[in-house]
This record gives C-alpha cells, structure tokens and sequence, in this order.
C-alpha cells in the first residue's frame, strides 16, 4: 500500500545520508536569523544560505510599500491576470522591468509572473512546440529542465558551458526553431555561462536564447540589471527570465522578450493562463525593491559583496593550502554564490554541523541537487553582512577541518 512503498522509499533517501529537513525561521530573512532547531530550541544563527544576496527581504522600505500596497488593492488579486486579477501594479512594475532590461533587448516588454519556477515552465512550454528543439545546459535548474520534460520539443542536453558541442549541434539541426536554455549563474556553482559566446551561437545557428538569470538580476551589470547588461549583450534574441524573490527581496518573476513572444506567452502560456495573479502589493513593493536596487544603496551592497567574495576566497584559499589532505575544492565563483566542494554526502553534513555548533547555518547541498560525489557547503553572501561575519566563517570552517583531518 501507497504508505509502506512511501516508508521504503524514505528508508532509502535516509540510507544515503539524503533526508532533508526544514527549519522554521522565527525572524525576517537577515544574516542574522532566529531559527527553531530540531530540538525545539531558538537560536540566533549567522546565515549564509539565503539568496537575499542585497539584504532587501527585510527592508523597511519594502516591508511599508507591501502594506501600502495592500492598502491600495486588498490582500489578493482575485482571478487570474485574463480574467480580472491584472492591476495597474502589475502593469506599472512589467512597465519598469522592461525598462531596465530594454538595453540588452531592443523595444523589450516584460510579464509578471507568480514565480521563476512558473516563468521558466511558461516559456519552456510554450516555445517549446513540436516545430522546436530545446538544447538544454546541463547544470540548468531544476524548473528549467522540467518545462523542457513538459514540452514537445524534443530535448538535447550540452555539457556545462561546452560552447564547441553546442556549436556542434546547433549544425546538425534542422528544426524550424531552435532554443538555446541556460542559467546564466549556475545557482549550485556560482559560475556564469558564456552568454558573450552563446549569443554569438544563437545568432549564426538562427537559434533564440532563452537566460534564466534567477541569480544574476539585481546582482551583476549596471545597477544590477543582470548577466546580460553585465556582458553588454543586446539582440532580439534574447529570452530573459528574472526573478524578484532573491536579490530583489520579494517575490514573483517575469520574462522579458520581443513584443510579440510576450503576446504570445499571454495567449498560450498554461503557468501564465491558469493560476491567479500574484497579490497587486506584490507588484507595488516590488516597484519599489526596483528603485532601491538600482540606487545607491543597491550600489554600495553590491559593492560591499565584491569586497566580502574577495576575503572570503582569500581566506578559504588559505585554509585549503593547510589542508590539502581533506580534498576539499572552492568553486571558481565571481558571485556571492561561493560553494565549497566538500565530496560525501557524511562528510559534508559534519561539516555543516560543526557550523552550526558555531551558531552558523550553511547548509549541505547534496544529490540530486548536486552531482554524486561533489556534496558542498553552498555559502552564499549578502550584502549586509560585514567582514567580522566572513571572519567567523573562516574559523568556524577551520575549526570543521581540524575536526575532519
Ligand atoms: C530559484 C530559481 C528559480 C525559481 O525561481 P522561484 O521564483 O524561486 O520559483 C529558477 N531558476 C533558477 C536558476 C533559480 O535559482
């Protein structure tokens, strides 16, 4: 019966060292956090796993214009976007995005969604006809590589940022349509896709290029308008998809393209169709999260990750030197994603307990997150931690390879 099958299959993922459990946080999303444990007890936690990489989750600014905006417009949208669910704030905001994203595609407009994982599923399934071919990278996200298992278009896989295979196959194809997919930072890996490259694929192969810049926006480029303001991309070609919920502090996505692929994302999209609309005050915080963002104190957080990535890598690197023996690997990251290879499923999971012994949270990012073997410790950074926090980072992680060796 569908509970003993259930029990078996939950012995097996415990078995592999591979149960997941959640933790309730008891504060707003900060570096410092109160976070209920597994014995019941609240602690206040250093955090370096959130994806809030401005520190705008917990902004005042953003915490007002989401009650001013519930004011405005009620607590929820009521229908879907087609029906009657599609306010003047939404418009206003996917006005604003289409702006910011307007130099690295010309006359670009932009649709709000619920979330990225949506987004992706919206764009995926609805280009992704049986007239297309999907080349899908191979580290892509996890909503990425389920809408091209949901669309018709038959998918083929390229190596992580292998620009020579991809060339390859985009030759050998002879669909109508050909959609190039890929993260532009590898949200495990922290590294960013060759987009420079990648486009210039696109653009002798007739291919489009769909972004998935979940990581990047808000993050790289001028005022943090992304990965491809960051490269200085500009085409018709590019397929940008953003989400709101990590570096823009709130929640939600959107997809910015062609006029017409918005038109028709709107009339043949299922994730954009068939769901209510985000709450209007969503969208009206979001315009503000906006501002902030490509304002000074989004320059000078922005600032303060680079310096932050620098001592972090600087002080790792260190620590590696002192002990080769434990085989331990930093990513090569330019991000405030900055994952240290660990390898076991156990041995990364001690590790992140000594963390937590040390009142830090970083959790182990296993399989299938993860390729077998390549268990790590995905530290992330925010712009509002301080060089005191990566300095009891870099203790507590001597501490957990002293432990180890
Ligand atoms: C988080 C993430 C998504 C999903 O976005 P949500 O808004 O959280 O649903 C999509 N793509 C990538 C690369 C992500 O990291």
């Amino acid at each position: 019966m569908l509970l003993d099958h259930l029990n078996q299959k939950l012995q097996a993922i415990a078995a592999k060292d591979l149960t997941r459990v959640l933790r309730e946080a008891e504060s707003a999303t900060a570096p410092v956090q109160r976070v209920r444990g597994a014995d019941g007890q609240s602690r206040e936690l250093l955090m370096f796993c959130s994806n809030d990489y401005l520190g705008l989750a917990a902004h005042p600014a953003l915490a007002e214009a989401l009650a001013e905006g519930a004011r405005l417009y009620g607590a929820g949208s009521g229908s879907s976007h087609l029906i009657s669910g599609h306010s003047s704030a939404h418009a206003a905001l996917e006005r604003a995005l289409a702006a910011a994203v307007a130099p690295a595609i010309p006359n670009a407009e932009a649709l709000f969604f619920c979330t990225g994982f949506m987004a992706n599923l919206a764009v995926l399934t609805a280009l992704g006809d049986a007239d297309a071919v999907i080349f899908s990278e191979e580290l892509n996200h996890a909503s990425l590589i389920d809408g091209a298992r949901l669309a018709k278009a038959p998918v083929q896989r390229y190596a992580h940022c292998d620009v020579p295979q991809l060339d390859a196959l985009l030759g050998a194809c002879t669909a109508r349509i050909k959609l190039i997919v890929t993260d532009a930072v590898f949200s495990m890996d922290g590294d960013v896709a060759p987009l420079d490259k990648l486009l210039a694929l696109a653009e002798r192969h007739d291919a489009w290029l769909v972004v998935d810049d979940a990581h990047g926006f808000g993050v790289l480029g001028p005022q943090g308008r992304g990965t491809l303001a960051h490269f200085g991309l500009r085409s018709e070609r590019l397929i940008m998809v953003g989400t709101l919920g990590k570096a823009a502090g709130v929640a939600g996505a959107f997809v910015a393209a062609h006029p017409t692929v918005i038109q028709y994302l709107i009339q043949a999209a299922r994730a954009y169709i068939f769901t209510t609309a985000a709450p209007p005050a969503v969208a009206h915080a979001l315009l503000q999260s906006l501002a902030l963002m490509a304002g000074d104190e989004g320059a000078q957080r922005r600032a303060n990750l680079v310096r932050l990535q620098a001592q972090l890598r600087a002080g790792v690197g260190d620590l590696l030197a002192r002990h080769p023996q434990l085989g331990w690997r930093l990513v090569a990251s330019d991000t405030p994603i900055q994952p240290l290879i660990i390898g076991e499923n156990a041995a990364a999971l001690r590790v992140a307990a000594v963390l937590d012994r040390a009142g830090l949270r970083v959790p182990a990012i296993r399989p299938p997150t993860v390729a077998p073997g390549t268990a790590r410790l995905r530290i992330t950074l925010c712009g509002t931690h301080t060089s005191a926090d990566i300095d009891r980072l870099l203790a507590a992680l001597a501490e957990a390879a002293e432990e180890l060796a």
